[in-house]
């Protein structure tokens, strides 16, 4: 029985001057300081009428003062929500009036627009945070006392909850325990070899299982450190990489760091592990980045549901286009649509058990009726097939999978041979609807800059690779593909723009 905070507390290094954080303008923050601000924070935050288990909805800017409001939510025993400050007012008042926090935390400049819908949804407190750390949060905490004993809490009780990124629909609540963010915390730190030498290159946002949990607990319960950005600026990154030992990022992180010709080794030396998740890396993106620094990604597989659930190994075989095994402690099942255990090699639905997997999304019985097998495993939305010697490779969501005149089509399979042509840099394959065939295949493309790939020659290389019913019947070209702000495709967005295509 033990809260998650005090778990961080008792990993403080035995000298708290050490730092914690330091910023991209080269403020330091030390260990000692980030306990007396959270110590603080949690203060303002129980004065403002929070209690145990109430929910604190944080929709602000990165910032350090950012991670001391999500520290001191758990330190005061209530439940933190992260939102993506991209949100407009419909998006925050749904999560609003789904979450019904106690407390509301914004930018003061929004506060015009969002506070009418934080009353209207029975928020107690709205308070301010904006981009430099300033607001009426960190005003009120300065005249606190620096102590607060951490709220004990049990490994089931909530700590903190997420919305889902909303890649296939409506954003999903996904509340997460003390003990699911303990237990994969301290996998992770194990797994992947953090030591209190460790300075991780902190460029992701804060409002997603990646930047908030992955980096920032393994960080934590390592006494190691974070050169923090505010986000992914490619130059200050490739200054800012050879003080550090660790990367996270998404996939675009790497692919705009290869369109760098400079970039290579001078920065990437000093690195001793990059890794990659949140969406598919391309082998090729892997391989490119190999030739390039010497170095091979980790990539690993995870969700807001479940946080950190399979890794390639820190020793051992990094296999490109795979997302590794199991971790310590959780299991993977394939399964086809009776639940029957797949062979190695079958592509079937991706289920998953652990301490590391939430009970069940919030306020949701229907859902989490059908999400869950009776017994108890968590069915992910994504299609995978296991190795022989038990590599998980995904090979998309099963709302994405295709199925044309009655037969299943992977995305990833057609994308994977369009990828590889002369003139493209990546693709997306969709279904639209169509009139005989239920859904046609279709190919969306992104060209090389100059390059002019035309929709003939694709469709013909495509048939000399793949079975017939897997070719796609339209290929459309685009300067970007849709991507949300973890580097996802959004499938949807492609499906609804070109929905008529065949009508
Ligand atoms: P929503 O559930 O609202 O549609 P989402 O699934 O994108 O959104 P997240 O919880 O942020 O929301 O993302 C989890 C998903 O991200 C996984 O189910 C998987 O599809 C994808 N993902 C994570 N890591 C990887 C990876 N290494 N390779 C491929 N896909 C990944
Ligand atoms: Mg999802």
């Amino acid at each position: 029985q033990q809260s998650f905070f005090a778990l961080i507390q008792s990993r403080y290094p035995v000298d708290r001057g050490r730092v914690v954080i330091e910023t991209g303008d080269g403020r330091t923050i030390s260990y000692a300081e980030l306990d007396a601000a959270t110590a603080r924070y949690a203060r303002v935050l129980r004065a403002a009428g929070a209690e145990p288990g109430d929910r604190v909805a944080f929709h602000v800017e990165k910032s350090p003062q950012a991670l001391f409001l999500y520290l001191a939510s758990l330190r005061a025993g209530l439940v933190a929500l992260p939102m993506n400050p991209a949100y407009q007012a419909g998006e925050v008042g749904y999560m609003l009036g789904n979450a019904e926090p106690a407390i509301f935390v914004t930018d003061p400049a929004r506060i015009p627009e969002l506070q009418p819908v934080a009353v209207q949804t029975g928020v107690k407190t709205v308070l301010t945070l904006d981009a430099a750390g300033q607001g009426s949060l960190p005003a009120r905490a300065e005249a606190e006392p620096a102590d607060f004993e951490p709220v004990p809490r049990g490994s089931d009780d909530l700590a903190a909850m997420l919305y889902t990124s909303g890649t296939t629909g409506r954003p999903k609540g996904a509340p997460l325990s003390h003990g699911n963010l303990a237990s994969n915390a301290q996998v992770l730190v194990e797994a992947w070899g953090f030591g209190d030498q460790d300075v991780l290159l902190h460029a992701l946002p804060i409002f997603h299982a990646h930047g908030l949990f992955v980096a920032c607990h393994c960080t934590l319960l390592a006494g190691a450190a974070m050169l923090w950005l505010p986000r992914f600026d490619v130059q200050r990154v490739m200054e800012l990489l050879p003080r550090a030992t660790v990367m996270m990022g998404v996939p675009t992180f790497y692919t705009r760091l290869l369109d760098q010709p400079d970039f290579g080794p001078a920065q990437a030396a000093h690195v001793r592990l990059f890794v990659s998740g949140s969406a598919p890396l391309l082998a090729e993106t892997h391989r490119a980045f190999e030739r390039r620094t010497g170095q091979r990604i980790l990539e690993r597989y995870g969700m807001s549901e479940i946080l950190m659930h399979t890794s390639n190994p820190l020793h051992g075989e990094r296999r490109p286009g795979s997302v590794g095994r199991p971790l310590p402690g959780s299991q993977v099942r394939i399964v086809d649509e009776a639940d029957r255990e797949c062979k190695p090699g079958e592509v079937g639905a991706v289920l998953v058990k652990g301490p590391n997997v939430f009970k069940g999304y919030w306020r949701a019985p229907e859902k989490n009726e059908e999400e869950f097998t009776a017994d108890g495993w968590f069915r992910t939305g994504d299609l995978g097939l296991m190795s022989e010697d038990g590599y998980l490779t995904l090979v998309g969501r099963a709302k994405d999978l295709v199925i044309t005149g009655g037969l299943n089509v992977y995305p990833s399979e057609v994308e994977a041979v369009i990828d590889e042509l002369p003139g493209v840099v990546e693709s997306a394959v969709v279904g639209l609807p169509h009139p005989d065939l239920g859904e046609a295949v279709t190919a969306v493309i992104k060209p090389k800059p100059g390059a002019a790939p035309d929709e003939a020659a694709v469709i013909a290389a495509c048939k000399a690779q793949l079975a017939g019913f897997k070719v796609p019947k339209r290929v459309l070209f685009t300067d970007e593909l849709p991507r949300n702000a973890m580097g996802k495709v959004q499938k949807n967005l492609l499906r609804q723009a070109h929905a008529g295509l065949y009508a």
